[in-house]
């Protein structure tokens, strides 16, 4: 089995699937199956959730935030291979679920409406921790995130004044969480093939002399929405689609314009072929026919 890291669609999807489970709720039970996470668990985590209403379930960045009545956040993270599950409280049944996939349960919340939400991730790199509402913006986890792409002040304004002076690759750039939040490798190579940019190019080349934004910082903005739109409309398939099988929220089908396909005809048309390279240590999938 292949983990695809989540990034902003994929927590949203996965957010979209926990509120209805949720909100509204209380938590009548929290069980921890273990002490740590990628973290340790705040040693009062169950006393400060159990008997607590969820009044929201938000996401900021790849972070979910579920809102409690007493005033404190939940924030989780994915990490790499973390997944929820959402079920019923029925007879007990589920819980002798000896299976391979039950050993990585580590989290389960039994919410007043009858839902079991299970946290489950083989390789422990997800993290829960609570937090003050009123102090969440001093939360060190928080603090230095960017905007958020898919909000309203995210534009190529924004971008540009980010990038400019920044003699990094654009790519690089857009992996920095303080420039904008919740890209990761994948959508990053899917922006940048539907903006017609290299991912090699200087950061600064999308800005003006003073900072302001070009044609390419537009086009680059547009397609970072795009592409996020379009991966949590087909995360919302998925959604449906899990619904019916097994409730889990976390594992994704893509369609992947250039990403994970080196050595395929570009899908532009260009007759070049997708190529890999790597960058920072990680793979980087374009067009060098369209990318400029
Ligand atoms: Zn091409």
């Amino acid at each position: 089995m292949r983990f695809t890291v989540p990034e902003l669609p994929e927590v949203e999807t996965v957010r979209r699937g926990l509120a209805p489970a949720m909100e509204g709720a209380r938590f009548t039970k929290v069980e921890t199956r273990r002490k740590d996470l990628r973290w340790p668990l705040p040693k009062d985590f169950i006393k400060r959730l159990e008997g607590q209403k969820v009044e929201g379930v938000g996401r900021r960045a790849k972070y979910l935030t579920v809102d409690v009545s007493s005033g404190d956040v939940l924030l989780m993270h994915l990490g790499m291979s973390g997944s929820f599950r959402v079920g019923r409280d029925q007879a007990g049944a589920y819980y002798h679920d000896k299976s391979k996939l039950a050993a990585h349960d580590h989290v389960v919340f039994h919410m007043s409406n009858g839902s079991v939400v299970t946290f489950n991730d083989p390789r422990r790199f997800g993290s829960m921790k609570i937090v003050p509402r009123a102090r969440i913006d001093q939360e060190p986890l928080l603090r230095s995130i960017g905007p958020e792409p898919l909000g309203n002040e995210f534009d190529a304004a924004m971008l540009a004044t980010a990038c400019a002076g920044k003699r990094t690759s654009l790519k690089a750039a857009l992996l920095d969480q303080r420039v904008v939040a919740g890209l990761g490798n994948i959508y990053v190579c899917e922006a940048l093939f539907r903006a017609r940019l290299s991912p090699k190019r200087v950061a600064s080349t999308i800005a003006g002399r003073n900072g302001e934004p070009n044609d390419k910082a537009r086009a680059l903005v547009d397609a970072i929405k795009a592409v996020l739109n379009d991966a949590i409309k087909a995360g919302g398939s998925s959604l449906r689609d899990h619904r019916r099988a097994d409730g889990s929220l976390g594992d994704f089908q893509h369609n992947f314009l250039v990403y994970d396909r080196e050595g395929k005809p570009c899908p532009n048309g260009c007759k070049g072929k997708v190529k890999r390279i790597v960058q920072n240590g990680r793979s980087t999938f374009y067009c060098p026919g369209c990318q400029k």
